[in-house]
This record gives C-alpha cells, structure tokens and sequence, in this order.
C-alpha cells in the first residue's frame, strides 16, 4: 500500500536524480524498522528506481542537552536498529559525532549520491530548523514523511484548543486515515544493495563498536554534559516492544484505574520510546486493536467527541486510546500548525492570558530559585520527591507531572518564568521531555485545553489549582515518597 499522499511534502523544490546511486533515508526522529511511513517511502522509491536504500542514523553532541541520559538511550535504540537493519538489504549508517562539528557535511556526502532524500516530518524542539536548512543546501529533493500518529498532522489547517472538539473532529474526520505503515517492511524485501565509498567512510566511519554499545567509558569521552546519568529505562525498539506487548496483556484492563496511581505500574511507560520514535503509535494501536479482537468495520458513527463509545472496544481500550490518541495528537495539531510560537504563552485561550496577567502581581509566599527547584529543596515534600524521581529516573508520572507543573506556576515570578522552568528542567532530565506532549502539558499547566475554574484564587486566577495535600488525599503516595526521599 503507497504512503498516502497527505503525510508527505517536499521541503525544497529540488528535483529527484534518478541516475544517481541510492535513495537517502535520513532517519532523525522515527528511529525504528516498523510501522515507520517514512522508511516505507524511502522503499517505494528504491523499488521504483531499482536503487539501494542507505538509511543515515546520526547522533550529534552539538545539540541542546545532549547529555549521558539521552545519548545513552539513542545509542541502545541505533545498535537495535543497526541490527535489525543487517539482516536485510539496507545500508544503515549509524554515525555517532565525536567532536561538535565532525559530522558536518555527510548529510551532503551522501546527498551529493541519492536520487532522493526521505526525511521525518517531527513537529519541535530543533528538528524543522535543522531539516529546513539542509533542504536549502541539497540539490536533490528532501521529501518528509509524517508518521507521527493515527491523524495526518496535515490533513487539517485547523488548530483545536480543546481535546473535546478535536476528539470529535476525530471521530468524523479519522477512518479513512486509518491506515497503518508496514509491520514488516523489512522482511523479504528485494532491493539492490550497496557499500559506502572509501572517502566518506575514512572521513565519517560507522560509530565504533562500544559507542554504539553505549559503554560508559565511550561515552564519558564524549563532550557532552556528564552530570546527568543514564535513567533507569533502557532504550531500543526490542525494548519498547516487550514493554508494549506486557502492557497491553497485563495492564490494559486496569488502565482506568491504576493509572491515576503512581505507586502502581499502571501506564504504559511508552512516552520516551515514542519519542524517540523506538516504537510508532501505530504499533501501539495496532497490539491494542489485536488484543481486543477489533476491526475497522467496527467502528461507530461520530458521538460528538465523547470520550468512550466511538471505538466499540473496551472502556480500558478506550481509555488509553484517548491518551495516546486524542491527548497526544493534539499536541502534533498545536507544534505543527503553530511552528513559531507552539511553546509560548501566545497559545492559552483570552480567560488564561487574562487571568494570569490580572494576579502576575500577587504576593508569592514561596518564590524558589532555579537551583531549589533542581535540587529539590522546597517545602512540600511531595513535590521533592516527583522532581526526584525525575532527575534520578528520567520518567515520572502523569498526574504528579501536573502536580509538579502547577506548583511551578505557584512558586515562580510569573507564567512566562513557569513555562520557561518547565521547559528547562524537562529538556535536562526527562527522556521524553522535548516533545509535542512536553509543551502541551506545560501549557495545560497553565490553562491551554482547560476551562476556567472556580473560585478564583491567588497567582492562579481562574486557571486550574492543585494541592499536595488534595493529591496526597487522592491517590496513594507513601511509597512513593519513601521510594525518592533524600538520599
Ligand atoms: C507538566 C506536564 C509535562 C508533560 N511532559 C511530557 C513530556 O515531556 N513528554 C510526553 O510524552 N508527555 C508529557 N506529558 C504528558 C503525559 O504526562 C505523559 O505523556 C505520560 O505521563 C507518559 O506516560 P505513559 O507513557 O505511561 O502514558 P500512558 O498513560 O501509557 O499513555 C500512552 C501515551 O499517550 C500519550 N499521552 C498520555 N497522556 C498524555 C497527555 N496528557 N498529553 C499528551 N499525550 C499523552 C503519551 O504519548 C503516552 O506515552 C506532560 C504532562 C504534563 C502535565
């Protein structure tokens, strides 16, 4: 099946070479060998022009934060990829920078050979920057491919400000989008195959054995920041995918219930595996889709963005798909169509802006600096232990991370010092942190996606307010405070 045509558009106007040696797959953000649209249409135009496929996996130390956690769990996804990829007819290039700026120019080496280069259209953080700079200085057409999620980020020019109204857009505007990328796409694939000339492989040679092993010692020879250590998740699509296949067998059925319970392992963990794309949201759909027996025919007429009923599964089933679904997809919607000011206060709705502007004044009865919030050293031990857990894990859980944003927003000068804080502390130790889903729940912190609530209070005004005491009352925390007290 051809990769629809609404995930795909050329970045430059650039034309393609058939006459030249391969098709480019350049692998920046769905760093995997299924369910990946874009590695699906660097194989369609190797198999159109009976051409090589060489796919480029590179990891710089150049870019923001680049830092032992986040390396290390690229590095595990690149060597699963690296093998994955042997057993096929694909040349796959792991290059890994040793020095900032060693690896400029090899985008251009093995553009300078491809008929076409096939990208990943990833909404944020430097990845458009860095994507639209290399198409200007390409000679050949650089095509990005958007295999980020169930809805086309492109199918629609409209940004929802509401999960209720895009969830109903959804659920009108969805089946016939539901086509999956390939499961497979490597099995008995036939393609011509190929080696990289000497002069580029002198100049940018595959990453060494014990780099692409994520050895420390390779690692700690890296300039990047060493004061930040692996998390406790290990990355890689062999990884995401046991992780998946136990969630959805084991835990799925309790999701409603022990999501909400950080002492229990009741969500999927799947958010740094997606976000460094070791697994597809389609992957995931589809186990789930496989586990309840579903099938498209099955799905019902639009029931006007409620959240349960529409995907005739199991109200677990249904649950999580409006997570990883309508939630995360939003947040595609927003950093896609609001490529300049996706992570700014511009985006709240007028009560939000309002509302925070009216208390930006208020007295602040804790006031932090950036350095008590890194290290944890505020009066609510709650709080403490959540950012313990994600400086010293690199995960947290979803309803301390709305705990933790609100309390930011409470403890810091303003909304704009909140968002910025967020930002920052996410970007350093959160393995998922960087992504669509980071600014739209720092922004949900903040009002984005919600009403006005009452009664209207100090600093937060009519935006949402939440207490430690209230969430210590609500779920159970006790073990998770002992679990990350002080060390
Ligand atoms: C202040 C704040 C910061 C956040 N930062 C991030 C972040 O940096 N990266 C990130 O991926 N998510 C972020 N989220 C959203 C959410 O908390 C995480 O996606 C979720 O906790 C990840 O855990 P999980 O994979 O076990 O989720 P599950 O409950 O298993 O859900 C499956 C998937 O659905 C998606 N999802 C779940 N909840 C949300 C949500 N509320 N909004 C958007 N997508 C969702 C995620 O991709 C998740 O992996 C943030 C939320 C808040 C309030």
């Amino acid at each position: 099946m051809a990769v629809p045509e609404v995930r795909l558009r050329a970045l430059n106007d650039r034309p393609l070479q058939p006459r030249r040696r391969w098709v480019l797959y350049w692998m920046t953000s769905f760093r995997r060998t299924r369910f990946n649209f874009a590695l699906d249409r660097a194989i369609e135009h190797a198999k159109a022009l009976g051409k090589p496929l060489l796919v480029l996996e590179a990891l710089r130390v150049g870019y923001p934060d680049s830092n032992d956690r986040l390396h290390t769990f690229i590095l595990e996804g690149m060597a699963e990829n690296a093998r994955r990829f042997a057993k096929a007819p694909v040349l796959h290039v792991p290059y890994v920078e040793e020095t900032a700026g060693d690896g400029a120019g090899l985008l251009e080496a093995l553009a300078a050979e491809a008929c076409v280069v096939v990208g990943d259209d990833w909404p944020c953080y430097f990845v458009p920057r860095m994507q639209a700079a290399a198409a200007s200085r390409l000679d050949v057409r650089l095509e990005l491919v958007d295999s980020n999620g169930l809805w086309p980020m492109r199918a629609t020019d409209r940004v929802f400000t509401t999960a209720h109204s895009f969830r109903a857009h959804l659920q009108k505007a969805l089946p016939p989008h539901l086509t999956l990328p390939a499961d497979a796409p490597l099995a008995r694939l036939d393609l011509p195959t190929t080696t990289l000339p000497a002069a580029i492989a002198r100049r940018w040679g595959r990453a060494p054995k014990d780099l692409l092993e994520a050895r420390p010692a390779a690692i700690a020879a890296l300039p990047i920041d060493h004061s930040v250590p692996p998390g406790v998740m290990r990355g890689g699509s062999h990884v995401a995918e046991a992780r998946l296949s136990l969630f959805v067998s084991k835990r799925l059925a309790d999701y409603p219930v022990a999501r909400n319970e950080p002492e229990q392992d009741g969500t999927s963990a799947l958010s740094p595996y997606l976000h460094f794309g070791h697994v597809s949201a389609h992957h995931v759909f589809a186990e789930v889709a496989r586990y309840e027996r579903w099938t498209p025919d099955l799905l019902g007429r639009s029931i006007g963005g409620s959240k349960s009923g529409w995907w005739k599964m199991s109200p677990a089933a249904e649950a999580f798909l409006d997570e990883l679904v309508t939630w995360r997809e939003l947040a595609y919607n927003l950093c896609a169509l609001r490529p300049d000011d996706y992570g700014s206060l511009a985006t709240l709705p007028a009560f939000a802006k309002a509302t925070l502007k009216k208390h930006e004044k208020d007295p602040r009865p804790h006031l932090y600096s950036d350095e008590q919030l890194e290290r944890a050293e505020t009066h609510d031990p709650l709080w403490n232990a959540t950012q313990r857990q994600l400086v010293r894990d690199g995960w947290f859980h979803n309803y301390l991370r709305m705990l933790w944003g609100k309390k930011i927003l409470e403890w810091s000068p303003s909304a704009k010092h909140a968002l910025e804080r967020m930002e920052r502390l996410m970007n350093r130790y959160s393995l998922d942190g960087r992504d669509p889903c980071s600014y739209a729940g720092y922004l949900w912190v903040l009002g984005r996606c919600d009403r006005a609530w009452g009664p209207e209070r100090p600093i937060f005004g009519s935006v949402r307010y939440m207490s430690s005491e209230n969430t210590a009352r609500k779920i159970s925390v006790k073990g998770f405070l002992a679990k990350y007290a002080a060390r």
